[in-house]
């Protein structure tokens, strides 16, 4: 895997955007898009931007790019996270929760989307790799897949319920902009439950999947 990372290495569109993102500070981050290749780059507000506890010790780097994405549902009540305040609450009590309670050393997954659509970085520097398009963070949220794909936790319970429009939204445009930098087809989206015995992201989410792989196709 990581000789397959290294043979296809930094395209030169990845390199343009990571230069393109070098010069911004933390925060709500623009991530301008150089060419008319490359999906949109959506907003995402990284761990300083909700004020995420640092990690009980440093993360670790998988040495290789993700090979796929998986989709989960954070099985927390379908209520209202709206804006910025709601939605970083939902950051930190995730964080708290894998920390305190599983005894993790961060956040589980790499990336968030709160049921209001902010995208919010999980793990410490999944952004930053993200950014640059070449390796990755080891995470926390799919056994065996944690050095392989790329986890994005969506605020909610879709086991009847369907996400909101505005969360989908994001999610699409989130998808596309990861595969536009780590060079991933979108058939490599997944669902948790395609890898562990878990319901997780819940069968509504999950039977949107194909239709997630055609708009995210649609959009890189
Ligand atoms: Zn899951």
């Amino acid at each position: 895997m990581s000789s397959f990372a290294r043979t296809f290495g930094m395209s030169r569109r990845r390199f343009l955007t990571a230069t393109a993102a070098a010069g911004l500070g933390t925060g709500a981050v623009l991530i301008g898009s150089p060419n008319a290749r490359a999906a949109a780059a959506p907003t995402v507000y990284d761990t300083t931007a909700w004020g995420a506890r640092p990690p009980s010790s440093p993360v670790s780097l998988a040495g290789n790019d993700p090979n796929k994405i998986v989709v989960h549902h954070t099985a927390f009540a379908n209520t209202p996270d709206t804006g910025q305040a709601g939605s970083f609450a939902i950051a930190h009590e995730i964080q708290d929760l894998h920390m305190d309670t599983n005894g993790w050393i961060d956040t589980g997954q790499h990336f968030t989307i709160s049921r209001s659509g902010l995208v919010m970085e999980g793990r410490h520097r999944s952004l930053e790799r993200l950014r640059a398009g070449s390796d990755m963070v080891v995470g926390a949220h799919t056994v065996g897949q944690n050095s392989q794909g790329i986890g994005i936790e969506n605020n909610g319970t879709y086991i009847t319920a369907t996400p909101p429009q505005v969360l989908y939204t994001s999610l699409v445009a989130f998808c596309a902009y990861i595969c536009s930098q780590y060079g991933l087809d979108p058939s490599e989206i997944y669902g948790h439950r395609d890898f562990d015995d878990t319901q997780c992201p819940g069968d509504v989410l999950y039977g949107m999947l194909p239709q997630l792989r055609k708009d995210v196709a649609a959009t890189v």
